[in-house]
């Protein structure tokens, strides 16, 4: 048969800044779920949502998984990367890992559509979006579409609207 075009999203951000919680508003009950561990401390969650597949991994651990996760970087058509608006100490780390995305072999020359959610804007110590695009140097991204919307993951207040950069399903 004919084989349907899978459009692969990583779903990427420190721990703790709600990827599993935003992944999870992309999830039917139906939806076939794997869990992957390749290794002690690093771990991958995938599934796929009709030609959407996602995967989501932490970029923690002081980058001891890297390769590991480096290796998806490969075959990704849109990131998804997001968050906690209100962790201010580790803006500045979110900033070193997004820098390091942007500029590795397997992604700085593509043109794939990265979407930024500045997620836990219900938290009372959360930044603004304009203020983690002002400290993230967003307005530097020339070469890819890219937008940065606010997020409540719990409620999945403006998540579901990633159709806005592009990740259309084909
Ligand atoms: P991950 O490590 O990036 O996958 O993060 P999780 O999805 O496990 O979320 C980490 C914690 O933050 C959990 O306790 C979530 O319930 C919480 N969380 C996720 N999104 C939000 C949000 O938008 N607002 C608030 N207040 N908490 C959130």
């Amino acid at each position: 048969g004919v084989k349907k075009r899978e459009v692969n999203v990583l779903v990427v951000g420190l721990n703790n800044s709600g990827k599993s919680t935003v992944v999870n508003k992309f999830k039917n009950e139906e939806e076939r779920v794997a869990e992957i561990v390749p290794t002690v401390g690093f771990s991958v969650e995938r599934f796929q949502n009709q030609n959407l597949a996602f995967t989501a991994f932490d970029m923690s651990g002081h980058g001891r998984y890297r390769d590991l996760w480096e290796h998806y970087y490969k075959d990704c058509n849109g990131i998804i990367f997001v968050i906690d608006s209100s962790d201010r100490l580790r803006l500045v780390v979110v900033k070193e890992e997004l820098d390091l995305l942007l500029q590795h072999p397997d992604i700085c020359n593509k043109k794939i559509p990265i979407l930024f959610f500045a997620n836990k804007m219900d938290s009372k110590e959360a930044l603004s979006s304009v203020k983690i695009a002002a400290a993230l140097g967003l307005d530097k991204i020339m070469d890819k579409p890219w937008h940065i919307s606010a997020s409540n993951a719990l409620t999945g207040a403006n998540i579901k609207n990633i159709q806005g950069i592009g990740m259309r399903r084909p």
